[in-house]
């Protein structure tokens, strides 16, 4: 489903990303890991054109992505034809950012209905399913400010499933959580890869990543230091980078 060869991007003369190679299959899951500042974020907004990458090919599902291609010339997409290509990738964030004036449901139905013109009652009906499927259909009438962190951010997640994604992005989804908030999000997530999402998740939780992943990619310094499967990059890293990293953290 992603494809990416070669990915540079340079923020002035800061390189963040130096050449980045990634694969993702359907229904796989791929965990990035790495240091603050090693661009998992950076490289996590190419793939849906939130950054605009300096060099090298990305796809999404076969297609390039912000770019169409005549002959060996690359022409860039208008902005309502990369916002078409980004309806199949939903994307979470670290930071809730669900809308505030709008009640859990309508946060859901949202998209669906401006977007893809669904009539309401159906999106409704879809919203309230897919609310049960992050277990808060008895918070469908709430507010964000009436949702704990955990909350949010398991609408959020509802929200970017409402697209019917090919692909779905998590940037560090549990990192602004208390603690005891983590697991509800981490198990709603485990559950998505379980059903068959294709994700590509940034993250520290290197327990889910060990558990869930089927790749895991070490990022330090804007390079993919160490690729492979989770089992063996958590669980026995060949890099000394990794391993100083996995010892920090573990
Ligand atoms: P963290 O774990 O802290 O979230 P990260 O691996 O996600 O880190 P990025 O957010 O991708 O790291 O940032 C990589 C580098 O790029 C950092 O040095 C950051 O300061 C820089 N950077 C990111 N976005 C921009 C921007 N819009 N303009 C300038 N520099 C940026
Ligand atoms: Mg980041």
């Amino acid at each position: 489903v992603v494809s990416a060869q070669k990915i540079c991007k340079s923020f002035g003369r800061l390189d963040v990303l130096k050449g980045i190679d990634l694969e993702v299959h359907e229904r796989e899951v791929l965990c990035l890991i790495g240091p603050s500042g090693s661009g998992k974020s950076t490289l996590l907004r190419c793939i849906n054109h939130l950054e605009k990458i300096d060099a090298g090919r990305l796809y999404v599902d076969g297609v390039l992505v912000g770019y169409r291609q005549r002959g060996d010339k690359l022409h860039e997409l208008r902005e309502n034809e990369v916002a078409e290509q980004r309806k199949d990738i939903g994307m979470v964030f670290q930071r809730f950012n669900l809308f505030p004036h709008m009640t859990a449901l309508e946060n859901v139905t949202e998209a669906p209905i401006q977007v893809r013109k669904e009539p309401k009652a159906k999106a409704r009906q879809r919203a309230m399913e897919l609310l049960d499927r992050v277990g808060l259909a008895d918070k469908a009438k709430n507010y964000p400010a009436q949702l704990s962190g955990g909350q949010q951010q398991r609408v959020a997640i509802a929200r970017a499933l409402a697209m019917e994604p090919k692909l779905m992005l998590f940037d560090e989804p549990t990192s602004a959580l208390d603690p005891e908030l983590v697991g509800d999000v981490l198990a709603v997530m485990r559950q998505l890869a379980k059903d068959g999402m294709t994700m590509v998740v940034v993250t520290h939780e290197m327990q889910f990543a060990k558990e869930v992943a089927d790749t895991v990619v070490f990022m330090d310094g804007g390079v993919a230091v160490e690729t492979g499967p989770a089992a063996q990059v958590i669980g026995n890293p060949q890099h000394e980078r990794t391993k100083a990293f996995l010892a920090r953290v573990l």
